[in-house]
């Protein structure tokens, strides 16, 4: 598992680094934006951290330009501790996960953890969340064994959530998903669908959560 660390802060990147080689990563490390477009061209990488705040070249400019490269690389950006805008605008570039500095190295590490699976993992036929198991194939999603009926929207939206549980994903995110099916979505109609998808999953304890002013996640499941 390979990680690039894009951060110009010494002391933050060096601890960072430090974390993730103790748990069995190789890092690399740049100081700038310019550096990071070089090194995410020509490596075999797993996951980006990336701060927004990098000299040369901003974080979310690097997000862009990885993203118009149709690269599906994992991304985890990191904002100051007020930067709820440009938190937004990650995910909105297509950032997998965010987390605001100052922050504890455990909880990034969970973090790398949880996206350098999902890199890895492919993606099973079956997914499994609780009381809910949604086939992607026949794209028909059961509530402790029984069929939920679904309209096509809110079975857009479920595979957008399940496919990142736990991760925040914003309106825009949703529009972005649910549009390419070539219909125009607008931000009020997601909250609608959101709303009635919950209502539908509810009773299986299969929760989705509102953040407010940045977007939905998929709740952590019940232990069964
Ligand atoms: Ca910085």
């Amino acid at each position: 598992m390979r990680i690039l660390i894009a951060e110009d802060d010494p002391a933050l990147a060096g601890a960072l680094q430090h974390a993730l080689r103790d748990a069995g990563y190789a890092v690399d490390w740049v100081t700038s934006g310019l550096e990071a477009d070089s090194a995410l061209q020509d490596s075999e990488l797993d996951l980006l951290i990336l701060d927004i705040g990098l000299p040369k070249k901003s974080g979310l400019e690097v997000l862009k330009t990885l993203r118009a490269r149709d690269s599906h690389l994992p991304v985890l950006i990191l904002t100051a501790l007020d930067g709820v805008n440009d938190c937004v605008r990650g995910l909105d570039y297509g950032a997998d996960d965010y987390i605001a500095k100052p922050f504890e190295l455990a909880e990034l590490q969970a973090r790398v953890r949880s996206l350098t699976r999902r890199g890895t993992a492919g993606s099973p036929t079956l997914l499994k969340h609780g009381a809910l198991t949604y086939d992607q194939v026949g794209r028909t999603a059961r509530l402790n064994g029984e069929v939920v009926e679904l309209s096509a929207r809110e079975v857009g939206l479920l595979e957008i959530l399940l496919r990142r549980p736990g991760r925040l994903i914003s309106k825009n995110q949703l529009v972005d998903h649910l549009c390419e099916w070539g219909e125009e979505v607008s931000s009020n109609a997601i909250e609608v669908y959101v709303h009635r998808l919950r209502r539908k999953l509810e009773s299986g304890g299969v929760r989705i959560l509102t953040v407010r002013r940045l977007g939905y996640t998929l709740d952590r499941p019940d232990p069964q």
